[in-house]
């Protein structure tokens, strides 16, 4: 058994708030110790996954969760090979998932480990689709969303890991589906690829009366709101809710960047919620972690089929893990953005 690996990994070293850069992360170059105890393995990752709860964690503030350690190294989800096991449950070549974080080897415990089949699907969706994108996707829509046939089903942050998941989820419900995205490519791709009803591209609207318009227009209301992005975008939405809608919170992306600390505070809608008898609820995936199965047994054999389409965005290289995360936050991605290292 090899006795030490040549490490790379990222440390978060500094609170940020703004984009990040080299000043919140440092780059070492370590060694990893390979002696094992009984039931571990090294894995080398291969796949990292690029959420944007990194940025909900680095708030110094606690959230859902308590603020991310500074000085360790940035956890995160992760695929990879086993490439040496004391375990009798995993061996060399085995895929598997992890959340070992952004380092190129981690020494874990194989209770940490999630083997994949590379039979059954491309590994990289054990972090998107067949994952906690998926996971929160799915019991987001059908739980909190209760989809009944004919609702208008309004996704914001459609084109991305989860939004064009709960697209094609509510498709599925028989709902009328309208994404909202930025940018004209990510719109022909809720109309085109994931044959949404419609798309609205933000961007395209310079104030918030005229995307509330663009929106009203392309819905005529709404009945489900599966909010992905917060903020302007959002108080757009609220006024076109109609009789008992359901608003998903599962994302304020608009506000991660700087803001959640010191949000942003938006026009007052709460009457709406009043006038439409309607309810807001907040979801998270790790409520839904032990119902995974559940969701595997439904999506797995769409997935297999083709009838739902995973898009993945792929960034190469370990060095370039920061400048990732920063860009989710550029809309440089279409569904899951990975990064191969
Ligand atoms: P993603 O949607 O694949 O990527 C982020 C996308 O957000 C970008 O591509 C960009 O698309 C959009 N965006 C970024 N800044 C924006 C802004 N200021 N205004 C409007 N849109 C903006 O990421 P994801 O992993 O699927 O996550 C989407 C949301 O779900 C996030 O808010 C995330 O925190 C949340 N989430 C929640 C849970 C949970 O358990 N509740 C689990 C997973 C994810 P455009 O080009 O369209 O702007």
């Amino acid at each position: 058994m090899q006795s030490t690996y040549q490490n790379q990994q990222w440390f978060y070293v500094k609170r940020p708030d703004g984009r990040v850069s080299n000043e919140h992360y440092e780059l070492r170059a370590t060694e990893l110790d390979g002696n094992l105890s009984a039931n571990e393995v090294i894995l080398r990752a291969r796949i990292v996954s690029v959420d944007p709860y990194i940025r909900i964690q680095q708030h110094e503030r606690n959230t859902y969760d308590v603020p991310h350690p500074l000085g360790i190294v940035q956890r995160a989800g992760v695929v990879g090979e086993v490439v040496a096991s004391a375990s009798p449950l995993f061996k060399a070549g085995d895929w598997v998932s992890a959340y070992s974080g952004w380092q190129l080897y981690a020494r874990c415990h194989h209770s940490e480990l999630t083997k994949l089949d590379p039979a059954a699907a491309p590994v990289s969706t054990a972090l998107g689709v067949l994952g906690m994108p998926g996971r929160t996707a799915w019991f987001g829509l059908t739980e909190a969303g209760r989809p009944r046939p004919g609702d208008t089903l309004l996704v914001s942050g459609a084109a991305g890991a989860v939004g064009s998941l709960v697209a094609q989820f509510g498709k599925r419900a028989g709902c009328r589906v309208i994404g909202i995205a930025g940018g004209p490519g990510k719109c022909r791709f809720l109309t085109e690829t994931l044959k949404l009803d419609g798309a609205v591209d933000y961007r395209a609207h310079a104030t918030p009366a005229a995307l509330s318009a663009a929106i009203q227009s392309a819905t005529g209301g709404v009945d489900i709101y599966f909010d992905n992005v917060g903020g302007t975008i959002t108080d757009a939405v609220i006024p076109l809710i109609k009789r008992r809608a359901r608003i998903i919170i599962c994302g304020a992306i608009s506000q991660y960047d700087g803001g959640l600390d010191t949000p942003d505070l938006g026009p007052r809608f709460l009457q709406h919620m009043l006038f439409q008898r309607a309810t807001i609820q907040g979801i998270l995936a790790r409520d839904f972690a032990h119902r995974m199965d559940e969701m595997l047994a439904i999506v797995a054999p769409w997935v297999k089929s083709g009838e739902i389409v995973f898009q993945e965005t792929y960034v190469d290289g370990f060095a370039q893990l920061p400048e990732a995360l920063n860009s989710l936050f550029e809309g440089k991605n279409i569904g899951k953005l990975l990064v191969r290292v």
